[in-house]
């Protein structure tokens, strides 16, 4: 089994070389004194050291011990506890936490870094920070002065952990309906009572606390999404001083067995009476925890990223290893019995196509990361709006599209092990296993297709779309002298000329169909990926081209070789995805029931 070791190079390249995330730093006055190029990158080189050596070795044990539920106590699997502890002295939970509150205020473009690796190591274990991240998010932004300054600093550090409580079991999507009830209590407290779902990290043994952010309804609460609030309900309830009390009135009633992610505890809560504190303003629950969803959705879009990250690393050591038959032009190493699979066209574009993906995914997160850090830290009103904007659109496509792709890696990658890839030896069972998930949580991929076709391109009326388009055809036109990509600018504008009259004909099919948008949404999210990756691709030729020349070490003219493969082999397919979103909703909504 190939170990995972954090790819420094490839993730400074992008930082540093496509992004120049540390100009875009020293830009903006706010980050300017919080970070430079040497603290950057000795956090990016210690996350390599923690995620590869302490985190990543844990992963098959995880996967093969799974967490144990006893009376409502979770043990994890071994090391967790250990590694948990490591990830907590490091600080890693409040990398881009609130300084004022124990954070370490770092920006995104350096954050998703971080996550990148953490997920890769170990994506099991990797959920517990990313929820408390996620969860200090919401309660930064919503959450009363008393309650940051009572939770924000031990949740920052890890000491305390947080989890995220929507779902019910007869309701994921459609939130609306749920059932969970919460009671004022006239001292600014409320008592909770339901049952909740699928609840990641919902109870364990890692944390001295766990702070569960809870989606409830009030007693006169409106029906539908616009009844329900946000609550902080915590697994011990604590003192003024900040000690430890009693333990609330809820527990883990069981764990659930699944497909992968074995490591993660997926949890039953049952509330009876919880005591909790209501987060924002009572009936805006929804809007509060949104904060939360969209940084956990670019999170679980770079678990898709990492996961096929992971899978390319193990393919790659294995193609170059296995020998298996002669390469069509002759035995490339005669004196063996066999030729390595590398050799084969079809095993170099299984591996290719991984690394059209994975290297043009990673440049993507970075790039949402740069407008995630021009919206929070520019002093500039219309520069923040417009990354405003970009962040409403792109959040979806990074989930969707980098976890269906994330997904898809992973398939590809056992299939460059042929059947070493389907037992249990190599590791690549476990990574399709566990990257599964990622294309169901957070919101289906679906549902993050209806977001980014419906509410954010025809709900803006395609001026969200715009901005991304602007950005594109802004590149286009400061790069046209640039020899480098000279191959690469007119199919590079071509795609984005697709694009935007596939956007223009949805938002003219919306007009006097319903069903248009939902018809389009997944072929739109796909098409819109492929393009996005396209315009990934020119940048990183840009950056790589001027030191490819005479680069004996391949990772540069590696760069600009791959960038040919993904305008040649792969960009075509967004063609057909333009044909198939063009042809309407007529084709999927004229089935009577009984033609399915
Ligand atoms: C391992 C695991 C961990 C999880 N962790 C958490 C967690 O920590 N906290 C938490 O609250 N939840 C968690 N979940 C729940 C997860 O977020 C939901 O399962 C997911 O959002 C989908 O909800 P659902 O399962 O009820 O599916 P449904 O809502 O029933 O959807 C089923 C299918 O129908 C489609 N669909 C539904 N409505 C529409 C529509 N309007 N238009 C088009 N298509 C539609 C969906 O895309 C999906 O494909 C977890 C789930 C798992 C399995």
């Amino acid at each position: 089994m190939a170990d995972y070791k954090a790819p420094l190079q490839e993730i400074r390249f992008v930082m540093n070389e496509v992004f120049d995330a540390p100009s875009l730093w020293a830009s903006m006055p706010r980050l300017a004194d919080r970070v430079d190029p040497d603290t950057a990158d000795a956090i990016v080189e210690e996350a390599g050291k923690v995620t590869t050596n302490v985190i990543a070795p844990l992963n098959r044990e995880g996967d093969e011990q799974g967490c144990q539920w006893n009376n409502g106590e979770v043990t994890t699997p071994e090391g967790f506890r250990e590694a948990y502890q490591t990830i907590v002295e490091g600080g890693w939970n409040g990398l881009g936490g609130n300084p004022d509150f124990g954070g370490m205020g770092m920006p995104k473009t350096l954050v998703v870094q971080f996550e990148e690796m953490l997920q890769a190591s170990n994506m099991a274990l990797g959920l517990a920070p990313m929820l408390t991240a996620g969860a200090c998010l919401a309660l930064d932004a919503h959450g009363s002065e008393a309650l940051k300054e009572k939770y924000l600093p031990n949740l920052y550090s890890g000491v305390w952990s947080g989890s995220m409580d929507l779902t019910e079991p007869h309701c994921g999507t459609d939130l609306g309906i749920m059932r969970t009830r919460a009671e004022p209590q006239g001292d600014g407290s409320y008592r909770l009572t339901g049952t909740k779902i699928f609840i990641t990290w919902g109870e364990h043994d890692m944390a001295e606390n766990i702070v569960h952010f809870v989606l409830a309804k009030l007693p006169d609460a409106p029906k539908g999404p616009k009844g329900i609030s946000l609550f902080l309900v915590p697994k011990f309830l604590v003192n003024d001083d900040g000690s430890l009390g009693e333990r609330n009135e809820f527990s883990c009633g069981s764990l659930e067995k699944k497909m992968g992610i074995k490591g993660s505890a997926t949890c039953v809560m049952n509330f009876d009476g919880a005591k909790g504190w209501l987060v924002g303003e009572e009936n805006k629950g929804l809007a509060a925890m949104f904060t939360m969803m969209n940084y956990e959705r670019l999170g679980v879009g770079i678990q898709g990223l990492a996961a096929a990250e992971a899978s390319l690393q193990s393919a790659r050591e294995y193609a170059f290893e296995r020998t298996q038959s002669r390469a069509p032009t002759g035995a490339r190493n005669p004196d063996k019995a066999a030729d390595p699979l590398v050799v084969h066209p079809d095993v170099r574009r299984m591996l290719l196509t991984m690394k059209g993906y994975v290297e043009g995914g990673r440049a993507f997160s970075t790039y949402v990361g740069q407008w995630l850090d021009i919206a929070k830290f520019s002093d500039n009103d219309d520069d923040r709006k417009k990354a405003e904007g970009l962040v409403a659109l792109l959040t979806p496509v990074a989930k969707a599209f980098l976890t269906d792709r994330g997904f898809d890696m992973c398939v590809v990658g056992q299939q460059v092990f042929g059947g070493h890839g389907y037992i249990r030896e190599w590791g690549q069972e476990q990574l399709v296993r566990d990257a599964r998930i990622t294309q169901i949580y957070e919101g289906a991929n679906g549902i993050q297709a209806l977001d980014l076709m419906a509410r954010k391109v025809v709900g803006s009326q395609g001026k969200l779309y715009e901005l991304f388009a602007e950005d594109m055809a802004a590149f286009i036109e400061e790069e046209q002298a640039n020899p480098a990509l000279e191959p690469f600018l007119s199919p590079l504008a071509a795609a984005l000329e697709r694009l935007s009259d596939v956007t223009d004909q949805v938002l003219e099919q919306a007009k006097d169909d319903p069903d248009a948008p939902g018809a389009a949404s997944a072929d739109y999210t796909n098409l819109f990926g492929m393009t996005a990756l396209a315009f990934m691709w020119a940048k990183i030729v840009v950056a790589a081209a001027p030191k490819a020349e005479g680069d004996s070490s391949g990772f540069y003219s590696g760069k600009l070789k791959t960038a040919q493969f993904y305008f040649q082999r792969m960009l075509p397919q967004a063609v057909a995805l333009a044909e198939s979103v063009r042809s309407g909703s007529g084709s999927m909504m004229k089935h009577a029931d009984n033609e399915f």
